[in-house]
């Protein structure tokens, strides 16, 4: 480092890059509903495509109204550094933050000492860095909702009503 001169501008300190995520679906909705399995998404950092960690929608069976949503949404990511899956809740419903149990806030660190990111609790944002570099921050509720995206195209029915129910009686028999 050269010493500055009196009266020098400092130089600007260069910005932490920020990337923005993307989000894989794993197991959609749709797919749950089907197969039982948990909705869940992947969080990838939209720079270098790697996987920053996972949000699940933990299900269960009610009697009353089938598979229903637990409770908070769960987040499982792998450490960079000793490879343990980590899993930690956050809220479901940005502004309320989950307080019925166990949640992440404030600085997530994995066991064997390595941070894994920072939780703000009230809108379930995590903010990890990447392994490039880049800091991504994700709402996990903005990220699960991806899940309820059809992946296929939805096939159009034509509405039988607009012809109101005349049509039925204009069938020759
Ligand atoms: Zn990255
Ligand atoms: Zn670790």
């Amino acid at each position: 480092m050269t010493p500055r001169r009196a009266g020098e501008p400092i130089p600007p300190r260069p910005p932490t890059p920020v990337s923005d995520p993307y989000f894989e679906v794993v197991v959609s909705e749709a797919e749950s509903k089907r197969t039982g399995s948990d909705p869940s998404v992947q969080v990838r950092c939209l720079a270098s495509h790697d996987r920053l960690f996972d949000v699940v929608r933990v299900m269960h069976f009610s009697e009353e109204y089938g598979m229903v949503p637990t409770g908070p949404l769960v987040i499982e990511k792998k450490c960079p550094s000793c490879k343990r899956i980590q899993s930690g809740a956050v809220t479901a419903d940005p502004g309320y933050p989950w307080v019925n149990g166990p949640a992440l806030g404030g600085p997530w660190r994995c066991e064997c000492g390595k941070s894994l990111g920072y939780a703000e609790p009230v809108r379930g944002r995590i903010k990890t860095t990447c392994r490039c570099g880049a800091e991504v921050r994700v709402v996990a509720a903005n990220a699960i909702a991806v899940a309820s995206i059809p992946t296929r195209p939805v096939p159009s029915v034509p509405d039988t009503f607009e012809d109101g129910p005349s049509s039925f009686a204009d069938v020759p028999f």
